[in-house]
């Protein structure tokens, strides 16, 4: 018999592989490398090779579970869904529909995050939603969004990255994170470019890096600030770009001058000779990007860190130009899609804010509903969490595991806990399902269809190919049961098609519109970028489509650029791309109509701030929440390792990945193992403000010595996130899980 395979892509993070699913004749699937997709080029890490592990019943959930005599036992779906309703409308009835909370996931596809955003609003009519994106990019998000009056992660593709001159790769290390993507790296220093790697710990990216710059953990801000004051200083401003496209460039400059190259070596610890040697490599050649990740975002000073980053990028005419710019690699498989569609507490879909009338109109109206019905914007993530059991009296809960993912885990742990009633829907049964009332089983991945939305703004299309066990139904059924349990029978389909017409419609006309994408469109040209406001003839097939592309590409090279900029050469040969956020349908050579193919490139001829030109934000350094003292002297930071994702909850039951990585542990340096007298393999307590991790020590030189990682993928005694501070940014509400203040001892000695 003959296999046949499904294209679709992994179930993990936001790099969203390219990979290829088979059925096996004697049950379960084949996970295969994909060539065709241009991400990944058939490159697959551990966690994608091993996802089909997870579609095992032996590692899942298969049936409802409902707390009884308090343990939580076997149930049918309608007794679950009916305990859920009945809970939810009399805590409602009780409290007030704000007493209801509802908390998602940048995993969930954007139909499931679409729906669960007006369910929230419309059916339960509370404000009180958020998701674990919030830990993600959030800081990024509202950065790019300050400057460049739009957020998408990269705005332009991967493929870019090799084509342009140098790279300051910031707090990330993809070489975990998402391996295939180092390749691009790679090939960047083959063709005569250079990366710079900024991180406390020289990390197996770092260690690719033609400079490593190691600053203390918090202190990213600051050698932004260092970063420009040189600039100025060596005269290597764009002055022609500043004033023409760009405002606030004064105040920026003002702040960044207080801040002299010697000043900001004894904040960072990065010596001034390395600054220069950054500013040069970064300055010389004709195109330079900066790429941001959690590591300068999860800081409680996360905005503006990244807005010095964007600062650095436009004083010198390194955005918004062919090969160059700022980005953020979000994380999650679909952190970008996850944070567009309406289950951010301050947003609707199509990244509208929730408190512009104009916003709420349209959107109430493709929901049928009284935009004055829509309830406000609600409380952050963690804040959402701290408000547990108090002012949120029952949570519904999908795709997200705070229990270990939240900071100061033990408490969101304990408010969890207090709550009068907590449902949870998902694959497994996580750490924070284990302490539902009632927890549902719902499709994955290879078992549904639905869309992600890659790091690089590109709309992706996983397909069905396996149906799922008996027993286990998708998240848009339980929304749709739930939603007509209490009272709103329409408007909450289960077909993820149906879903995603109505998403493009509320998304239509915004800042993330995806109303010219379909479920053929994806299919047919293998993932679109938004914004795409405009639907191909229904007529059209492929082949006409590629006339459609060709004449794109013939307008792109003498319009689309606008001003003096040149033309986008794809790398590979490809040809040339339309530029620009307004780059979209027009006529070409007495052509018909083009309809709109998708921006892969934003910001070429314009930003998207009303007045067209980035906004340049006036920041300076601050200290971290909380500094080392007597009492904790030394910093913590967090992190991942290659083979378990984000929380762990489906990595830890994949056997090749947890013998891996079976456990957490305490990086440190030589010295202070030293000082502490610990050897390899010790057992240490990690000691905060807010409790106590115990983890073996691994002893490395890769870390400066006044800091301990730890990576937080686990549970139990050896939860990282037990330790970290949960101060706010005070613009995009991220805490700060980057840095806080520890002490360290060897267990049994203290
Ligand atoms: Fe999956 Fe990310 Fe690994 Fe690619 S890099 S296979 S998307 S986890």
């Amino acid at each position: 018999m003959e296999k046949t395979s499904t294209p679709t892509h992994c179930p993990y993070c936001a790099l969203q592989c390219g990979m290829n699913i088979t059925p096996l004749p004697q049950g379960g699937v084949e996970v295969t490398e994909r060539a065709d997709f241009p991400v990944n080029r058939g490159a697959l890490c551990g966690k994608g090779r091993t996802a089909a592990e997870v579609l095992s019943p032996a590692v899942r959930l298969t049936t409802p579970l409902v707390r009884e005599g308090g343990r939580l036992v076997p149930a049918d779906w309608p007794e679950a869904l009916d305990r859920i309703a009945g809970r939810l409308a009399a805590t409602r009835e009780r409290y007030g529909p704000d007493a209801l909370g509802v908390f998602g996931g940048g995993g969930l596809t954007n139909e499931k995050a679409y729906a669960l955003g007006k369910f929230a609003r419309v059916v339960l009519g509370t404000s009180q939603i958020d998701y674990n994106g919030r830990f993600c990019m959030s800081s990024a998000a509202a950065a790019g969004t300050k400057a460049f009056g739009l957020d998408r992660g990269l705005p332009f593709p991967l493929e870019d990255i090799p084509r342009t001159g140098c790279v300051i790769l910031v707090g990330s290390n993809l070489a975990e994170t998402m391996p295939p993507s180092l390749r691009f790296f790679t090939e960047l220093r083959e063709n005569g470019g250079t990366l710079i790697v900024v991180d406390p710990r020289r990390t197996r990216t770092a260690e690719q890096a033609d400079l490593h710059l190691a600053p203390r953990p918090g202190t990213d801000l600051a050698l932004a600030l260092g970063l420009l004051h040189l600039v100025v200083a060596e005269g290597r401003t764009d002055e022609a770009y500043i004033r023409e496209r760009t405002t606030g460039w004064e105040e920026a400059r003002a702040a960044a001058m207080a801040h002299w190259p010697e000043y900001v070596e004894r904040i960072t610890g990065v010596p001034v000779p390395r600054l220069r040697q950054a500013v040069r490599m970064f300055c010389e050649p004709e195109a330079a990007m900066v790429l941001t990740a959690r590591g300068p975002e999860q800081q409680s000073k996360g905005t503006d860190t990244v807005g010095a980053w964007i600062n650095l990028c436009l004083a010198t005419g390194r955005a918004g130009r062919p090969l160059s710019g700022y980005g953020c690699l979000t994380g999650q498989g679909n952190g970008q899609g996850g944070r567009e569609h309406g289950q951010k507490a301050d947003q609707l879909p199509g990244y509208r804010k929730l408190d512009d009338p104009a916003a709420r109109r349209h959107v109430a109206g493709v929901w049928g509903v009284d935009p004055d019905s829509l309830p406000g914007p609600g409380r952050s993530a963690y804040e959402l969490l701290d408000a547990l059991g108090t002012d949120v009296r029952a949570l519904l809960l999908m795709g997200s595991n705070p229990v270990v993912s939240a900071p100061r885990a033990a408490h969101v742990e304990e408010r969890l806990r207090s709550l009068d009633f907590l449902a949870v829907a998902d694959v497994v049964l996580s750490e924070t399902a284990e302490l539902a009332d009632v927890v549902l089983p719902v499709t994955q991945w290879a078992e549904e269809t639905g869309t992600t939305t890659s790091l690089e703004g590109r709309v992706l299309l996983r397909r069905r190919a396996v149906a799922p066990p008996s027993g286990v139904h998708s998240d848009l059924y339980v929304l749709h049961e739930l939603a007509g349990r209490l009272g709103v029978e329409k408007g909450f389909p289960t077909d993820p098609e149906e879903v995603f017409a109505e998403l493009r419609r509320a998304s239509a006309g915004g800042p993330a519109d995806y109303s010219g994408i379909t479920y053929r469109r994806l299919t047919e040209e293998n993932g679109v970028f938004w914004p795409c406001p405009e639907e191909p003839p229904a007529t059209a097939g492929p082949a006409d489509r590629a006339v459609i592309a060709g004449v794109v590409e013939t307008a792109g090279t003498a319009e689309a650029g606008g001003g003096d900029a040149p033309p986008v050469v794809l790398p590979g040969g490809g040809g040339v791309v339309p530029v620009g956020l307004s780059g979209g349908p027009g006529d070409a050579d007495g052509c018909a109509p083009v309809h709109h193919p998708g921006t892969p490139r934003l910001f070429l001829d314009r930003f998207a701030t009303p007045d067209g030109r980035a906004r340049f934000v006036a920041v300076v350094h601050r200290a971290t929440a909380e500094e080392p003292d007597a009492e904790y002297p030394l910093l913590l930071t967090t992190g991942r390792v290659v083979s378990q994702y984000q929380s762990g909850a489906q990595t830890r039951r994949v056997a090749e990945l947890n013998a891996a990585a079976p456990g957490p542990f305490v990086e440190l340096h030589p010295r202070l193992a030293a000082r502490l007298g610990a050897a390899d393999g010790d057992p240490l307590a990690v000691v905060s403000r807010r409790g106590r991790a115990v983890a073996p020590a691994r002893i490395t030189d890769t870390i400066r010595p006044d800091t301990v990682f730890m990576p937080f993928h686990w549970p139990g005694e050896g939860r990282a996130n037990t330790l970290t501070n949960p101060a706010l940014d005070p613009t995009s509400r991220m805490p700060e899980f980057k840095s806080c203040a520890v002490r360290v001892e060897v267990v049994g000695r203290s």
